[in-house]
């Protein structure tokens, strides 16, 4: 837990957030500012400033049940039929802006390729 950190105080319940789903080591919620009509955040509840962090086999752990939650909680939201996308942005060019790992799931209507 990093005190300054918006993910690890929502992870505790700290900063309130519209949770949509949790596993052991992971919690999904709502984007404060939707990029789709479903627009969903999973973060490990451990901080890991990003992917760039999840090394190693526990690394690799870590980022499957964020995966995994991600695809549960897109299934339960009624996504998976018609689809949605999986983004983790990593570093300045990756452009990310909050440094606690983070998945964006996406959904609802159609994206576009290549992103921005
Ligand atoms: P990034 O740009 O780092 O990949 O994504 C950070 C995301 O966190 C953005 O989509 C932004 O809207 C979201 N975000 C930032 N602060 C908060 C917050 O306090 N609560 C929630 N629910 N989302 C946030
Ligand atoms: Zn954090």
């Amino acid at each position: 837990m990093t005190l300054d950190c918006i993910f690890c105080r929502i992870a505790t319940g700290d900063i309130p957030a519209q949770i949509v789903g949790r596993s052991d080591h992971a919690v999904a919620f709502r984007d404060l500012s939707p990029q789709a009509p479903t627009h969903i955040l999973v973060i490990p509840i451990r901080h890991l400033a990003s992917a760039a962090e999840a090394t190693g086999p526990a690394g690799g752990e870590l980022l499957g049940e964020v995966m995994a939650l991600g695809v549960e909680v897109a299934a339960t939201l009624g996504l998976a039929e018609s689809g949605y996308r999986f983004v983790m942005n990593t570093g300045r060019e990756g452009g990310q802006t909050v440094h606690h790992l983070h998945l964006h799931v996406l959904g609802g209507r159609q994206m576009r390729w290549p992103p921005g």
